[in-house]
C-alpha cells in the first residue's frame, strides 16, 4: 500500500443534512491539491442518518473510512480517535460543516513542507457567529492565556495541521478530558499560524451547545493552569499581612479599640486558613501532574546519537 501523505480527521456528530456536500467539497479540494489522501469522518455517536450517509461515502471512495464511536462522547473525543487510527504522513483536523475553509490546507501543506511541524488556523475574523459567543470565546481565550504556564495561541480552534511526529506526541498522552489545541502548543516542535476569516455554518445548526462549550472551556483551564489551585495560597498571606499590619498600626494608636483589633487578629487566623488551602492545592497540583502523565520532556531531534 502507497504511503498516504494527508489524513484529514473530520469528527462528525448529527450532520445528515451537510454531510455529503461538505466532504463532496473537502474531497475536491484535497484532489486538486494532488497529494494522496484519507478522509477520516469520526461519528461521534450521531442518533440521525449521519452513518448510513457516510457509510454510503465510504463504499463509492475507498479514501473515505469511517470510525464510529459507540455514543456521543465529545469533539475532542471524536478528534483524538481520529489521531489514534490515521496513518498519513500529516494530519488536518477540521470540522464537518467545512466553516474552516478547506482551500487553506494545500497551503497548509506547503508550510509543512518549508519544515514547520505544527501549523494552526488563527480566526482573524468570524462570520455569522452571535455577539456573545464571540465575546465569550475572546473573553475566554484571553484569561486562559493569563493562568497557563504554555503560549496557547489565541483564537485558534482544532482546525489545524499536523506532522506524523507531532500526532505520535499526541497520542502517547494518556490523559483524559483533553482539551486537544492545548495539548498540541504543549509538545512543541516549530509551530507557525494561518491567518483566515472563519465562514459562517451554511448547513444545520452549532452542535456545541452551552454545556459541551462550559466543558470544553474547563478542560482547557484545569488542565493548563494551576493558579485556581494554588491561588489562595498568595491570597491568604495577603489577607493576613494586611491584619497585621492593621493590629501593628492599632497598638500605636494612643486610643486601644479591642472591636478592631479582635477583628484584626480574626481576619489574620482566616488569612492563614486560606493559604492552608492553598497549600493543599500545590501537592494536589503535583498530583495532577502524576495523572495526567505527560512526559517531563519530548525530544525533537538528535545529532551523532
Ligand atoms: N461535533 C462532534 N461531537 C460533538 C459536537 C460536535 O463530533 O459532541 C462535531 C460537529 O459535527 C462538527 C465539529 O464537531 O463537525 C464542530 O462542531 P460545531 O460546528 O457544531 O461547533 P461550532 O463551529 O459551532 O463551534
Ligand atoms: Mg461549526
Amino acid at each position: 500500500m502507497d504511503d498516504i501523505t494527508l489524513s484529514v480527521i473530520v469528527p462528525v456528530y448529527n450532520e445528515e443534512e451537510g454531510l455529503e456536500p461538505c466532504i463532496g467539497h473537502l474531497a475536491g479540494v484535497l484532489e486538486a491539491g494532488g497529494e494522496s489522501y484519507e478522509i477520516i469522518l469520526v461519528d461521534d455517536g450521531s442518533s440521525d442518518r449521519t452513518p448510513e450517509i457516510a457509510e454510503q461515502m465510504c463504499s463509492r471512495d475507498k479514501r473515505v473510512k469511517l470510525i464510529g464511536l459507540s455514543r456521543n462522547f465529545g469533539h475532542q473525543a471524536a478528534i483524538t480517535a481520529g489521531m489514534e487510527l490515521c496513518t498519513g504522513n500529516c494530519v488536518v483536523v477540521i470540522d464537518s460543516d467545512m466553516q474552516d475553509p478547506p482551500e487553506l490546507i494545500p497551503e497548509m501543506v506547503r508550510i509543512w513542507r518549508e519544515g514547520f511541524d505544527v501549523v494552526y488556523g488563527l480566526r482573524k475574523r468570524r462570520l455569522g457567529e452571535t455577539a456573545l459567543k464571540k465575546l465569550t470565546a475572546s473573553v475566554f481565550y484571553r484569561v486562559l492565556g493569563a493562568i497557563t504556564e504554555i503560549d496557547i495561541p489565541r483564537d485558534t480552534g482544532d482546525f489545524r495541521l499536523l506532522d506524523r511526529k507531532v500526532c505520535e506526541a499526541m497520542k502517547a498522552l494518556p490523559e483524559r478530558g483533553r482539551y486537544v489545541r492545548g495539548l498540541v502548543s504543549w509538545v512543541g516542535f516549530r509551530q507557525t499560524a494561518l491567518e483566515y476569516v472563519r465562514h459562517e455554518r451554511k448547513v444545520g445548526k452549532t452542535k456545541y451547545n452551552l454545556k459541551k462549550m462550559l466543558r470544553l472551556a474547563g478542560n482547557g483551564l484545569l488542565s493548563f493552569s494551576k493558579v485556581p489551585l494554588t491561588a489562595p495560597l498568595g491570597i491568604g498571606a495577603v489577607v493576613s499581612l494586611a491584619a497585621l499590619a492593621a493590629l501593628i498600626v492599632m497598638l500605636c494608636l494612643p486610643v486601644f479599640y479591642s472591636w478592631a483589633a479582635a477583628v484584626s487578629i480574626v481576619t489574620f487566623f482566616i488569612g492563614i486558613g486560606i493559604s492552608c488551602i492553598g497549600i493543599v492545592g500545590c501537592y494536589l497540583g503535583r498530583v495532577l501532574d502524576q495523572a495526567q502523565g505527560r512526559p517531563e520532556y519530548i525530544i525533537a531531534r538528535k545529532i551523532n546519537i
